[in-house]
């Protein structure tokens, strides 16, 4: 004990030489717990090498990871799924003549004109009647000024939905601030931001990353295992490479018959690239080349519901406004992606049917089965609201299947902001000139045959281009406008433009009372809340907010975001992800953790340990100070959770539309 004591002295000694600046001992009590502005801090991407797939794809083009942008090229019809005629004017489409549902909260259904973003008339002409009008209250107030010179894949839509407010846009950049930038993949697109809007959230990127976004989750897991059972069991590799191969073995063992499949993600990938389906761990592909593959492998969802017999997944577009005080909205309107080839439970003959396994657009639109519409309701992508009109023509509850992907939304947001607020105070230290952030997120989301909603990913750059690549003659692709891109798309870039308004931001602040409305309101007709006060005559959000609106059902949930406050305040050097040494003590001794028979000596012994603890957790990790997420891990393991284990209890969470 005392030679490990001498041991841990020296090794404390060197770590406070190195915590240069700790000596200040700036033990940041401030209240506040997140603050804007920017610092020099940036965040090194761990970079996944894999490349390999499931065989049998293809792959004409090259294209940004970082984006993860959608490509398409032509596909042949399915017999079944008849595609409609569209009207083109001018880049603008018009999707005409689909029976469609009504989204704004009734969940009526009603036969008639496509549903823009929750409006049943025909969308663009009443949008541009209602622009036009709108432009003449914006002339009497200044214009909101955007910068949208690092917008990139999302510039098409983003110069829409600016035309559509009358605003200024500013493409090449403007040499005094604008109110909102907006980036095409990361915070740190533009590093000179002293004031104004950012449209995306520094780490978001980090915690998105299949195996971070797995570690939050299951800290939540282990913390509230049946709320938080939407997520596929999952582990990490190469950490539990044993742990999984163990638990699968002793699985087989006691039932030989059970048939698991697991699907196997790549850290950083994304568009499905490199993933594969595996009935054994001795299939797991762990090293390529001399690296070691950083992956997540998950249990496959074996009986997801189907439509035209075909697997599918939805694509929600979510606002995180902002994460002090927390406001969530959601796109009552998303996307519906079709897998191309019948779906068949995963057998050994078929784990490397792509077409029939990964929904994929960019893997799909490969298939000869591919089908381009023009339609909102036919097609391999559809609106999300044109499938739950199908669902409730069969008699699916569909306000309950709303809910449950709300709550799934609340709670996976709720899992990702204590080490959200980490970032962004490293990035944006309290007290100092800098934008505030907001961010729109893309929730991957697969409903099993029970309806359940399971979460497969979320991505942080999800895509927002309006146009699609398109075989126009044998070999000649060209972009073509994608009328149901279009349709969903410009209204979430647009009314999220018109959320972070900043004369409706500010009137938004002064007059929010931070906590949540008492109700527990089901079904929203469209009105006040989602008009949210927006002194403007442009049609009702698309965007709902559900946070704080439902707090009282969540906030129980949110005991790791108090435990990332703590640490925030205990930071001891401005702009670093890092508690260091002196600060723990200076944490403990405030806390009035130590007594005698807990000293400082233990204290620092006890540093050491979780600092060791947490750089074994995280292989490649450069720092081994005490990191946020150790004190959340030191929770006690509870049983594994997933979709597939029962819910007991679960809080009623109103739907959507
Ligand atoms: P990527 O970022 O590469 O698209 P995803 O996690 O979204 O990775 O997975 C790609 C596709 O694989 C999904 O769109 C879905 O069709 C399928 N998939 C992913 N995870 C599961 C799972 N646990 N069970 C069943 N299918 C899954």
């Amino acid at each position: 004990m005392s030679d490990h004591y001498e041991r841990v002295k020296i090794e404390l000694q060197q770590m406070k030489e190195v915590e240069n600046e700790a000596a200040a001992d700036v033990v940041q009590l401030s209240t506040a717990s997140v603050s804007p502005v920017p610092a020099d801090v940036s965040f090194t991407a761990r970079r996944d090498q894999s490349k390999s797939s499931i065989n049998g794809r293809s792959r004409s083009k090259s294209r940004s990871k970082a984006d993860g942008h959608e490509r398409q090229v032509n596909g042949k019809q399915l017999p079944d799924l008849t595609p409609q005629k569209s009207d083109y004017s001018q880049g603008q489409s018009r999707v005409i003549n689909e029976p469609n549902l009504h989204i704004k909260g009734t969940a009526r259904l009603l036969k008639g004109k496509t549903a823009a973003n929750g409006h049943v008339e025909s969308c663009q002409r009443q949008t541009d009647v209602k622009c036009e009008h709108h432009g003449k209250e914006a002339k009497k107030r200044r214009a909101v000024t955007v910068d949208t010179s690092k917008a990139k894949t999302s510039l098409e839509a983003l110069k829409m939905s600016i035309r559509q407010l009358k605003w200024k846009e500013f493409p090449m950049g403007r040499r005094t601030a604008c109110d909102i930038y907006w980036h095409g993949v990361s915070f740190h697109d533009n590093e000179n931001i002293m004031s104004g809007q950012v449209n995306k959230f520094p780490g978001m990127i980090e915690m998105l990353r299949k195996i971070n976004l797995s570690r939050a989750v299951r800290t939540m897991q282990e913390l509230f295992p049946e709320e938080y059972n939407f997520y596929p069991r999952s582990w990490i590799l190469p950490e539990e490479y044993q742990l999984f191969s163990s638990q699968i073995r002793l699985l087989k063992d006691n039932d030989s018959t059970l048939k698991h499949t697991f699907i196997v993600k790549p850290d950083s990938g994304s568009q499905g690239d490199g993933i594969y389906l595996i009935r054994d761990p001795a299939d797991l592909r762990v090293i390529s080349g001399s690296q070691i593959k950083q992956a997540v492998v998950q249990e496959y969802i074996q009986k997801p519901l189907l439509i035209d017999k075909l697997k599918f997944d939805i694509r929600l577009y979510v606002l995180v406004r902002s994460l002090e005080p927390l406001e969530i909205y959601i796109a009552k309107e998303g996307l519906s992606r079709f897998c191309t080839e019948p779906y068949q439970e995963p057998s050994q003959k078929n784990l490397s049917h792509v077409f029939m396994h990964l929904t994929n657009y960019s893997l799909n639109v490969h298939s000869g089965n591919f089908v381009h519409s023009d339609s909102c309701s036919t097609g391999s992508k559809r609106t999300f609201s044109s499938v739950l009109y199908r669902l409730a023509s069969k008699g699916v509850d569909i306000k309950k299947v709303w809910s449950d992907i709300i709550a799934l939304v609340i709670k996976t947001v709720i899992a990702l902001v204590p080490e959200l607020k980490v970032y962004y105070q490293a990035d944006i230290p309290l007290g100092k000139p800098g934008p505030t952030c907001f961010q729109i997120l893309g929730f991957d989301i697969l409903l099993m045959k029970n309806l359940k909603p399971v979460l497969l990913e979320v991505n942080a750059n999800p895509s927002m281009r309006i146009e699609h690549e398109q075989e126009v003659s044998p070999g000649v692709f060209e972009y073509v406008p994608s009328p149901v891109d279009e349709e969903v798309k410009v209204g979430v870039i647009r009314d999220t433009l018109r959320l972070m308004d900043p004369a409706q931001r500010k009137q938004h602040v002064t007059s929010s009372t931070g906590g949540g409305s008492p109700e527990e309101a089901i079904v929203v007709e469209t009105g006040s809340d989602e008009k949210e006060g927006l002194a403007d005559s442009l049609p009702s959000l698309c965007l709902k907010q559900v946070f704080p609106k439902y707090t009282k059902q969540f906030n129980y949930l949110r005991v790791v975001e108090r435990i990332a406050t703590i640490f925030l305040r205990f930071l001891g050097v401005k702009g670093t992800m890092r508690l260091g040494p002196t600060s723990f003590r200076t944490f403990i001794r405030n806390c009035k953790l130590s007594n005698s028979s807990f000293s400082m000596a233990s204290v620092d012994i006890l540093y050491i340990d979780i600092t060791r603890r947490w750089a074994g957790m995280v292989p490649d990790s450069k720092e081994a100070d005490l990191c946020h997420p150790v004190a959340v891990s030191i929770s006690p393991r509870t049983r594994p959770v997933g979709p597939d284990t029962p819910a007991t209890s679960s809080v009623p969470v109103p739907p959507v539309p």
